[in-house]
């Protein structure tokens, strides 16, 4: 449906819809596959993921911030969240985007960010996760992945399977905690892999380096059963340790898959986003599957 995909990719860019989302809470479904607005709300949710036997990542939503002002009112929120989760003492990590906290504006501004940010997570013995975002910021990212890994051991990053440069990556982050994706942007020929079925066997090829080559510890982000059960049976194969990965997916996406695996005892981490900026992600996961379109439609007629 690549006609629908543009309406969402363009209805997720739209600044009057963006900042009018902020103002009237979560709609059209949203609910479902956002945490809340607020960390109270945020926690709960938490608390729920982890009764069903799994952990969390949380994300602040909105990125792309582009004032001082903005950006320290963002990693705020983030420190805000670190404190709650450690005081109510849930099984949760940290996803950062830079950009969210000072990469398009000022290099040491953001640096200086997410090491408060790191701090913070760390008197909580809490891991951080430098989500991986356009490639336009995957310099800039890897320079401040790289500072933070050696001064901290509570960090790990995201290799996006589309990228080229993301079998480099593996071999130099392989005794790191990584988390493998296919990639969420839009790039072009010149650095990344265009065909989905070259993505998809990228993405095993990686996600099989790094569970064999070093002693990092893989998550494996994707609702793709098929790469799920090629990987699961590589695992057995090569008598890897429950330990030493973990399966990762969005809050609201294939429930069932998410239970299933943890019945079949292996760990499941939900990445679970919140705040006020709901709207523009929302629009990306109807864009990536526009069947999603049901949530908004079972909420029209359930309102
Ligand atoms: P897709 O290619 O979307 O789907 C493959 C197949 O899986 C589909 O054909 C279908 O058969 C099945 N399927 C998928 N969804 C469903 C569903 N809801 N119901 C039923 N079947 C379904 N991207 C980044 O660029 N940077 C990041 O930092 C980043 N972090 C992420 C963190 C997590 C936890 C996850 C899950 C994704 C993250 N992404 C990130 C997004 C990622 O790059 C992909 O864009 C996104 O996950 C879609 O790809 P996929 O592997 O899930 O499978």
């Amino acid at each position: 449906m690549p006609l629908l995909r543009d309406v969402f990719i363009a209805l997720s860019g739209n600044k009057v819809l963006n900042d009018a989302s902020k103002k009237i809470g979560l709609k059209f479904g949203a609910n479902k596959v956002v945490g809340g607005i607020t960390v109270d709300e945020t926690i709960e949710r938490i608390k729920d993921i982890n009764s069903q036997g799994m952990s969390v990542s949380f994300d602040n939503l909105g990125e792309f911030v582009t004032n001082k002002t903005d950006a320290t009112k963002e990693k705020d929120l983030i420190l805000k969240m670190i404190q709650a989760i450690g005081e109510e003492g849930v099984d949760a990590s940290a996803s950062v985007k830079l950009s969210q906290i000072g990469l398009n504006i000022d290099y040491d501004f953001c640096l200086d960010n997410v090491r408060e940010i790191m701090d913070a997570a760390k008197t909580h013995d809490m891991f951080v996760n430098i989500d991986m975002e356009n490639h336009a910021a995957y310099d800039d990212t890897i320079r401040i992945v790289d500072q933070l890994m050696e001064e901290y051991d509570n960090v790990g990053t995201v290799l996006q399977s589309y990228l080229f440069s993301a079998k480099d990556d593996v071999y130099k982050y392989k005794d790191k905690r990584i988390r493998f994706v296919k990639g969420a942007y839009k790039e072009s020929p010149q650095v990344a892999l265009q065909a989905k079925e070259d993505i998809d066997k990228a993405l095993e090829l990686l996600i099989r380096l790094h569970l064999t080559k070093g002693e990092g510890f893989t998550s494996i982000a994707t609702h793709d059963h098929n790469i799920i059960e090629d990987i699961i049976e590589f695992i057995k194969e090569n008598n890897i340790p429950n330990d030493r990965f973990e399966f990762q997916m969005l809050f609201g996406f294939r429930k069932e898959l998410q239970r299933e695996l943890v019945e079949r005892g292996y760990s499941v981490c939900v990445y679970i986003p919140f705040g006020t900026d709901w709207y523009a992600y929302f629009m990306r996961r109807l864009a990536e599957r526009p069947q999603n379109i049901n949530l908004v439609v079972k909420s029209l007629t359930n309102d």
